[in-house]
């Protein structure tokens, strides 16, 4: 990193410089020149300065950190009283997928009372080491000894990767780890690549979904990255070679300033991330009659219902319908969709379904590169017709 510097003795308070600046990033206050966080560091004023009045100060370059002394994949254990989230089984998957370009193992870390039965279940799919924090202080997740406790960990096992999560709790935890070790963490990636240098190439969406980004944190160790639910695939059970490490912790590190009053257990909420079959509506179903049918189909498919972003924007639909960048991620035996064009926000979260039909009056619509079959027509016509088609039918799956 480098920055400007004025002298105040050779400067003459000309004003060139802020006249100049391209990025209005140069200001006069209290009689001195100022920089500000606008500066893009082109230089312009550094080299018409007539008093050279401006210098450039270069930081010393970092050390190179030894990367040797990272090593092996940590997968964060999202659970509920033992109850293993499935985004786990899916960062193990891709773990041992890392892990084999590099020849090392995949360890994971589980925080909570009572749990050890489901932290030795995780051996099944190969897990090397399950790191186990049990305290009653750990029942329930709390942000701050939860990351007293991922800290440990990591101090403990010193992972060249972290992989968590991109659940609520994940969220909160794993940037709160990363900032402890001054380290970069990648959120919601979609792909992870390993080099064999151990530096883990990071890839997701950016600027609104219009470019993939390729992240790499070249310098710092560990990389942390979250994961959403549904995007890598799960881990396949192999032959158990691991263990169950219990670890001792600090009990100051215990403490915690976030008290559970009471819980309370939310009625299981149907995500469509889980849904082997979807129907979803975009803009293009424009009134309630077509709704009504499509929605009726999705019935005798026994179809959740999903949308796409402008559909809850209009109010017909809850915000956890909605599949994409800024909504969920589902990976369906089937999806249908109904007056969707197909923009990569929306694709980038539905592309893993197994099986595409896409019905749009349009039919140079995005959405048909991606469908397996594509149906040119009107929303409600196409889906009046198939209903009528399944008449006299008792049963209809994606199998
Ligand atoms: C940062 C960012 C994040 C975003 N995140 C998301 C996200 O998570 N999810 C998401 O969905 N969008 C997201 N968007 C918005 C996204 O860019 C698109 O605007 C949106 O997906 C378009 O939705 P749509 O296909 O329903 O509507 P449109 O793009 O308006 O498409 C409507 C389609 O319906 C067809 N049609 C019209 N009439 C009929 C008919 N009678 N029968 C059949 N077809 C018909 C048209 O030909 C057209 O293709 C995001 C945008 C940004 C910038
Ligand atoms: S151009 Fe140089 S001398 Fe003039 S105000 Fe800027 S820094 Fe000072
Ligand atoms: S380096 Fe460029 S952007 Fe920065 S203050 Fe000078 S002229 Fe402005």
């Amino acid at each position: 990193m480098s920055g400007l510097v004025i002298d105040p003795k050779k400067c003459t308070r000309c004003g060139l410089c802020i006249t100049q600046c391209p990025f209005n990033a140069m200001a006069m206050v209290d009689g001195q020149v100022q920089i500000n966080a606008a500066c893009k560091m082109c230089r312009m004023c550094l080299r018409n300065c007539p008093s050279q009045a401006i210098s450039e100060q270069v930081d010393a370059p970092q050390p190179q950190i030894d990367k040797s002394q990272w090593h092996d994949i940590l997968v964060y254990v999202e659970h509920s009283d033992g109850r293993i989230h499935p985004v786990t089984l899916e960062l193990i998957g891709k773990a041992h997928e890392l892990a084999r370009v590099i020849g090392q193992q995949v360890n994971c870390l589980m925080i909570g009372d009572h749990i050890e039965q489901a932290a030795d279940s995780l051996l099944d799919y190969g897990v090397a080491n399950v790191y186990l924090y049990e305290d009653a202080r750990l029942q329930y997740f709390r942000a701050d000894n939860y990351t007293e406790v991922f800290e440990d960990c990591i101090q403990r096992s010193h992972p060249a990767v972290v992989l968590v999560g991109a659940t609520v709790s994940g969220r909160s935890l794993a940037p709160r780890t990363a900032a402890r070790f001054r380290t970069g963490l990648t959120a919601d990636c979609t792909v992870l690549e390993m080099r064999e240098n151990t530096d883990l190439v990071q890839i997701r969406p950016a600027f609104g979904g219009n470019i993939m980004a390729q992240i790499l944190n070249t310098n710092h160790r560990p990389q942390f990255a979250t994961v959403r639910y549904k995007v890598m695939d799960p881990a396949v059970k192999q032959a158990r070679i691991g263990k169950v490490v219990s670890c001792p912790i600090d009990p100051a590190k215990l403490n915690s300033k976030i008290e559970w009053l009471k819980i309370e257990n939310k009625e299981q909420e149907v995500s469509i991330s889980d849904a082997e079959v979807l129907v979803a509506v975009g803009r293009g179903v424009k009134d309630e009659k077509t709704l009504a049918l499509i929605e009726t189909l999705a019935q005798k498919l026994h179809a959740q219902m999903a949308c796409s972003r402008p559909v809850v924007e209009n109010g017909r639909y809850d915000v956890r319908r909605q599949i994409g960048l800024s909504g969920r991620t589902v990976k369906p035996k089937l999806i249908l969709t109904f007056g969707i064009s197909g923009a990569i926000q929306f694709t980038a979260g539905m592309k893993g379904a197994e099986k595409i039909i896409a019905v749009n009056t349009d039919p140079q619509a995005p959405i048909f590169d991606l469908a397996h079959v594509a149906v040119v027509g009107d929303a409600g016509q196409i889906a009046e017709n198939m209903l009528k088609e399944m008449e006299g039918e008792t049963v209809c799956s994606a199998n």
